[in-house]
């Protein structure tokens, strides 16, 4: 087991012994057992969840779904994709290419990220303003119950009103409902060219306008919209040698856009469209567009390498929110100065799927926190977004990590509603324990 990579948490293997079963019925096997002796079950995909929702202890046995990595169908014309929980978002994204299809979903950590995993953690990325996020992905899906016994709603289609759509209770759930085995999504058409610009933007109402303006595009549509605020792309920039004459650096949001449609020169040709009609608005902008497929993945690895935080900022502390759009640049400014106020020099590096509202923000210190700090940080951030329609997880989950902050901004019935279903699948929590919900006493 020294040679697995314990992935993005050190404590994923805490529990010393992993199994790794090849089918459905191998699971359901190992899960009977399990539930005959009373041993508690964590299950792994590809290890890259952010919320610890994959740590195990001493007494748990870990269940990897790592052997699980089949595609089983891959058919253009219903545009579905059956697949293992095991198989990689990647992995996916080059078996639908073939087709001239894509899962419609992506991520940074895609190399390793699994369907079952982003299925169970509802993961969502760069293209869910667009597409929607994993549940809205998912036809239909197998699970292996805490009693061994086996859910299947393996649909092909899209529409299904037959009673409850259960699936959607193991979407999200994070392992803690069942383990899913086997998938059903739906895929898109690739478009046949993609061109991507990045501007520098005065406010985020400005790189708000510009992606109207982008969503508008005649001659493509828009596939992503992400923002970096200036702390967070002049320290990838700086760690990567980046810069790009007459770009500024020190506009306060960076925005990097990609459109996709029929033909690449009249994509760059749409962003020098869009570009005029930004600086109309807001004459301090600077913009480039790639003007090669290696341009384009430099400023691609401007947003994706987070990794740098980490290693600027061992363990940082990171939080994962969505916050209507309308409302951003309020809750920015509050989060700023209620930082401030904690200490002085306490501020966060800011960016993420600004399209759909979801902020990432990490702290330029050295994790963890001392309690209060955890804590006071989390009032800062946690206090209104119920209020202002937002949720203090947006696309990471809850994990072992944020329990404490569903206990604190969820609503009660929806907590007891949450406990109800958890009993009635799970009651002795063998499935994941001490995750998303605290076991009882
Ligand atoms: C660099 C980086 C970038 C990222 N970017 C994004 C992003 O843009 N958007 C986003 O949403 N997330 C992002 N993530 C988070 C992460 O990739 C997702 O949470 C991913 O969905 C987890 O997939 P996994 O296979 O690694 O699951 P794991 O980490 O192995 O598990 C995650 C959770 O799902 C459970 N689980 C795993 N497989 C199964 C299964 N088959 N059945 C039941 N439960 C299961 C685990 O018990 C755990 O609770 C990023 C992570 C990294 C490291």
């Amino acid at each position: 087991m020294a040679a697995i990579d314990p992935g993005w948490n050190q404590f994923n293997f805490g529990a010393g012994i992993v199994v790794a079963p090849g089918s459905t019925a191998e699971v359901a096997l190992v899960v009977g057992i399990c539930s005959r002796h009373a041993v508690p079950i964590v299950p792994q995909g590809g290890r890259t969840g952010l919320v610890g929702g994959s740590v195990s202890k001493i007494g748990e046995v870990v269940l990897s779904l790592g052997r699980m990595n089949r595609i089983e169908r891959l058919d253009p014309v219903e545009r579905v994709a059956v697949v293992e929980a095991g198989v990689t978002l990647a992995a996916l994204q080059a078996a639908a290419l073939d087709e001239g299809l894509e899962p419609g979903i992506d991520l940074a950590a895609r190399g390793s990220a699994t369907i079952g995993g982003m299925v169970s953690t509802n993961a969502g990325g760069v293209m869910a303003f667009r597409n929607g996020v994993m549940r809205h992905r998912v036809l239909g899906l197998e699970a292996v119950l805490a009693d061994g016994s086996v859910f299947s709603d393996l649909t092909r289609v899209v529409k299904n009103s037959a009673g409850y759509d259960l699936k959607h209770l193991f979407i999200g759930a994070e392992g803690t409902l069942g383990i899913i085995t086997r998938i059903v999504l739906k895929l898109d058409p690739m478009p046949r060219a993609t061109a991507t610009a990045m501007f520098g933007l005065p406010t985020v109402g400005a790189a708000l306008e510009t992606i109207r303006l982008a969503l508008n595009s005649e001659a493509g549509h828009l596939r992503a919209a992400e923002a970096l605020w200036r702390s967070y792309i002049k320290l990838t920039a700086s760690a990567h040698g980046w810069s790009e004459p007459g770009f500024d650096l020190d506009q306060p949001i960076c925005l990097l856009l990609s459109l996709g449609g029929g033909r690449e020169e009249a994509l760059c040709d749409e962003f020098e469209r869009i570009f005029a009609q930004v600086l109309e608005c807001f004459p301090e902008s600077t913009g480039i567009v790639a003007g090669s497929r290696r341009q384009e993945n430099d400023l691609w690895r401007l947003r994706e390498d987070t990794d740098i935080l980490y290693r600027t900022h061992p363990a940082a502390p990171s939080y994962d929110v969505s916050v209507p759009l309308s409302e951003i640049d309020d809750y920015v400014s509050r989060v700023l100065a209620g930082f401030c106020a904690i200490e002085p020099d306490l501020s966060p590096y800011l960016f993420g799927h600004l399209a759909d509202g979801n902020l990432h923000i990490v702290l330029n210190r050295q994790g963890p926190l001392a309690e209060s700090t955890a804590a006071a940080v989390e009032s800062v951030l946690y206090e209104d977004i119920r209020a202002i329609g937002g949720s203090f997880s947006a696309e990471h989950g809850v994990g072992s990590k944020r329990i404490h902050s569903l206990l604190a901004t969820a609503d009660p019935t929806k907590l007891s509603a949450m406990e109800c279903v958890k009993r009635a699948l799970d009651g002795q929590h063998m499935m994941n324990p001490g995750k998303v919900l605290r076991p009882p006493l």
